[in-house]
Parts: C-alpha cells; structure tokens; sequence
C-alpha cells in the first residue's frame, strides 16, 4: 500500500503561527494541501498578509484570526470561530529565564497559561469537531525541554513536560477513534523566540554572538545545526498521513541527538 499525503479538505488551526515554527507548519500543511488557520494575539496588516500570501501560493484557503492564548475564553473561541479544525496544532509559546527565588510570578502565570492551558481549551473544542467529522490529528508542539530539563527555566520546562502529558491524555480519551495526538519535541530552532535570547546570554557569559550560538545553544545538540521551520513542518506533515495513523499518545524529538546524551 503506497502512502500519499494529501490533505486537501482538511481544514488546519495552528495557534501562535505568523511567525516562526507555527508558521513553518501552516506553510508545509497549505502545501499538502490543508485549508489553514493562522494565529496570534496582534491584528496587523502583515498578519492578514500572510494568510493571503499562503492561500495565493498553495492555492488553499487560508484566515488569520486574532486571539491571545493566554485567555482560555478566546483558545476557546478561536477555534469555534474556525468553524472546522481537523489537524489542531497547539504552538504558541513565550520564554522566561531566570533562577526560581527571582522568577516573576506573572512570567510564570503566562508561560503556563500560554504553553500549557491553551492547548487543554484548544483541544476541548476541536475534539468533538474531530469526532463529528471521523478524522482528527492534535499535534503540540513541546520540546527538548518537555522530555529534558535546563536550569533557569522552570516555567517552560514545567509547561513542556505538562505538554507531553496531556498529549499522552488525549490519545487515550481518542484511542479507539480515527483521530490521534502526538507532541513534536524540536530541539533549537533559529526562530524570534530563540533570537530574543542570544543578546541576554552573550551579556551573562560575556561571549560574542558566535560562541552562544555554538557553545551554549548548540552546546547539547550534538548534530551542532539549528533544526528547522521546514523540517518541523514536514514531521507535522507525516503525522497528518495514513502511514502515521497507528502512531499515537507519543513523542517525536527533531532535535539533532539532543535527548540521545
Ligand atoms: P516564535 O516566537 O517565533 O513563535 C511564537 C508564536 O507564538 C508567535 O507566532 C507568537 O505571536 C505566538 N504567541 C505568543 N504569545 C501568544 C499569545 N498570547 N497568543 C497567541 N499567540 C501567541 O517562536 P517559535 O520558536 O516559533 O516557537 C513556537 C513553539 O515552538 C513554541 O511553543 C516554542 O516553545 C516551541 N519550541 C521552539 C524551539 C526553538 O528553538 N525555537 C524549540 C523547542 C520548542
């Protein structure tokens, strides 16, 4: 039996995606041929834009809608507007590094909300949408820090691993449907989020731009290459085929060997 991906009718919602990893993913899941939504919690001319620009470029329908993941009303809303979310792919996500005596409550109270709570509203919507259309695929996308820890990042490491459980929970609560969810573990991927941390880190170890990247970033990656946007679009992809049905409640680290050490 050959394995096509074709995911034309298919209708995708990606939480946080005008820009970066989210956005690889729209992008790589238009191609295949899925309606996209897209989303974050500005409402700017760019981010129209880009729905535009992917739904001239695949040939698809593509939407941008506006709101904060923060907020479980508007996860919630988010996808009720989409009106049909058939691949939910659960990707906002914000960082906040520092020691826990000093770590900001209010940082910690977002990242949890953002990285975690989302996808449990999120995935509360689309399920029985999934369920009412036969056919369902929840990708979140956690990371290297879901299955592995760092120091000075309790509240997105606490988050990550939270993602990983609750994937593991929605596969058995859809085990013996035609729908499935799985957690995308990416290691560095040289997206805004990582960018915003370079500056701070070169001042902490008062190191030039080039020896963050290569002897703190990549420091536990061993392949020493970011992944990228593409490729997780592609790994999100392959999850939405047939040949992926049986694979569920799991974990895919595209991580260049991180969590092999
Ligand atoms: P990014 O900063 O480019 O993207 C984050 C996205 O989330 C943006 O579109 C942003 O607008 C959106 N977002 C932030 N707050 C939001 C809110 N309140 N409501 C709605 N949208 C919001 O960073 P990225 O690297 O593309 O990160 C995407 C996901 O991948 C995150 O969950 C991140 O934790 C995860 N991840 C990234 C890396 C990496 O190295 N870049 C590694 C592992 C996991």
């Amino acid at each position: 039996m050959a394995f096509t991906i074709d995911l034309t009718g298919k209708t995708a919602v990606i939480t946080g995606s005008n820009s970066g990893i989210g956005l690889g993913i729209a992008r790589e899941l238009a191609l295949a041929g899925a309606d996209v939504v897209l989303n974050s919690f500005t409402d700017t001319e760019e981010d129209h834009a880009l729905a535009a620009e992917i739904a001239e470029t695949h040939g698809v329908k593509a939407r941008y809608i506006k709101a904060d993941m923060s907020k479980g009303d508007q996860c919630r809303q988010l996808i009720a507007d989409a009106g049909r979310c058939d691949i939910l792919v659960n990707n906002a996500g914000i960082q906040h590094v520092a020691a826990i005596p000093e770590f900001p409550v209010e940082k910690w109270d977002a990242i949890i909300a953002i990285n975690l709570s989302s996808s449990f509203h999120t995935t509360a919507i689309a399920l029985p949408m999934m369920r009412k259309a036969g056919w369902g695929r929840v990708i979140n996308i956690s990371s290297a820090h879901g299955l592995t820890a760092s120091p000075f990042k309790s509240a997105y490491v606490a988050a990550k691993h939270g993602i990983v459980g609750l994937t593991k929970t929605t596969a058995l609560e859809t085990a013996e449907e035609p729908i499935t969810a799985n957690a995308i573990c990416p290691g560095y991927v040289l997206t805004p989020i990582v960018e915003k941390q370079i500056p701070d880190t070169m001042k902490e170890y008062n190191m030039t731009r080039e020896e963050v990247i290569a002897d703190v970033m990549l420091k536990r990656q061993p392949s020493k290459e970011f992944a990228t946007v593409e490729q997780l679009g592609g790994t999100a992809t392959f999850l939405c085929s047939d040949a992926a049905a049986q694979i569920t409640g799991t974990t895919i680290s595209v991580d260049g060997g991180w969590t092999a050490l």
